[in-house]
């Protein structure tokens, strides 16, 4: 058959899709912890007939949608976390969850879901594959794809493709980024310790001050980019915590820094930490002290496949026209590099941001906001991708 005015069905269902997202961001719930949200995804998807699995990574929610036949099995996913961000707007629907706030948009993506499933199970007799809805938890640093992919969200049925999006409030309302290859960066968490010898902060000849030699750390940090990578590539260092000392007149027994390499590329990764440790370790030593650091949490790139991603790309054409597509990507990252590592797919960012209501404020920040009628672009250029897979068979 040929594929329904998705725009149109999604544009019927915005007064819906607006109340369950605001009713969403009125109770956000931290990563792994999603028992009210994954409550009300799983009530709802077994009230569109659709088969329902609860608990997949803790609190994820799959639901699988099969066609009157058979044909592709195709994946979206969702994710549900909020973060422990103190909301500062003043709304009618701000968050009632003590400092906790959904400041990245993810009750929106929990919202597009659902009224994808509900707009799809409507086609099921049409429908030649099997739809995938996947809802995940923790996405917010906490490994919740991880999780669900050890409790099997990837087989039975295994996806043939894979497809997620978020809401993006650096790309206009109106506005969608889609581009193949690497769109998010590669990321990790390392924690460097230096090690000193404390003192009284009147005999510093006595003592092994850490805290310059961290300080000499960070400032030698910055040229890593700077002089060690290649002007074409993209890296990020960045050091967001400094840790030492507990008073003014006391030189301490060690300091403490934590930071994050983004870049979309391996090598450059492992390159990157080599160079911090080097300068790590010489820069301890050159101030008497000694440096030890460890890495945690490595995130893959998000890397969109050709083919998926060129299916995405015609059907935002359809539904936005191909001049509101932008081909743009980000050094932030998420946990559906660790899916796309192994099913191919292609994720893609829908544009959120109106000056004129003030939907300015980056992702993670306590005012963050973003145009809603977003919702009905991302519902239906997922939906469209979708059904190009599962709807579109007699059209060769
Ligand atoms: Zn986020
Ligand atoms: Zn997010």
């Amino acid at each position: 058959m040929a594929i329904p005015d998705f725009k149109q069905e999604a544009q019927a269902l915005f007064d819906d899709m607006i109340a369950l997202r605001r009713d969403f961001h009125m109770y956000p719930e931290l990563g792994f912890r999603e028992t009210r949200t994954s409550g009300i995804v799983a009530d709802t998807l077994a009230d569109l007939g659709i088969e329902v699995q609860r608990g997949i990574g803790q609190t994820g929610v799959v639901g699988i949608l099969e066609g009157a036949k058979p044909g592709p099995v195709v994946m979206m996913r969702f994710d549900m976390d909020a973060l422990p961000i103190q909301e500062e707007n003043d709304l009618p629907y701000a968050s009632k969850n003590e400092g906790v706030m959904h400041a990245c948009g993810h009750d929106g993506h929990t919202t597009m879901g659902l009224t994808i499933a509900r707009i799809m199970s409507k086609y099921q007799e049409k429908i030649a594959g099997t739809l995938k809805f996947v809802f995940q938890p923790a996405e917010e640093g906490l490994g919740g794809a991880f999780a669900m992919i050890a409790d099997g969200v990837l087989e039975n049925p295994r996806p043939d493709v894979a497809f997620a999006m978020h809401v993006w409030t650096s790309t206009p309302y109106g506005k969608v980024r889609v581009r193949s290859g690497p769109v998010m960066a590669s990321s990790s968490v390392f924690s460097l310790t230096v090690q000193g010898r404390g003192g009284h902060g009147a005999a510093p000849q006595q003592a092994k001050d850490p805290i310059l030699a961290a300080a000499h750390i960070v400032s030698a940090l910055q040229s890593i980019v700077s002089r060690n990578t290649d002007p074409q590539e993209s890296v990020v260092v960045s050091i967001g915590q400094f840790t030492a000392g507990t008073t003014f007149n006391v030189i301490p027994d060690r300091a403490i820094l934590k930071g994050t390499v983004r870049s979309y590329n391996e090598e450059l990764h492992r390159q990157t930490y080599r160079r911090i440790l080097e300068m790590a370790i010489h820069m301890s030593t050159a101030f008497s002290c000694e440096a030890r650091m460890e890495t945690m949490a490595i995130v893959s790139a998000v890397n969109n496949s050709e083919e998926p991603t060129a299916v995405v790309y015609d059907a935002a054409a359809q539904v936005m026209g191909e001049e509101n597509i932008l081909n743009e990507r980000t050094m932030a990252s998420e946990d559906m590099g660790y899916i796309l590592e192994e099913i191919p797919g292609c994720y893609f960012f829908v544009g959120g941001r109106n000056e004129e209501l003030g939907y300015t404020f980056p992702h993670h920040h306590p005012k963050f906001n973003f145009d809603e009628r977003a919702l009905v672009d991302g519902v239906a250029i997922m939906s469209h991708a979708a059904a190009k897979y599962v709807m579109n068979n007699n059209e060769g």
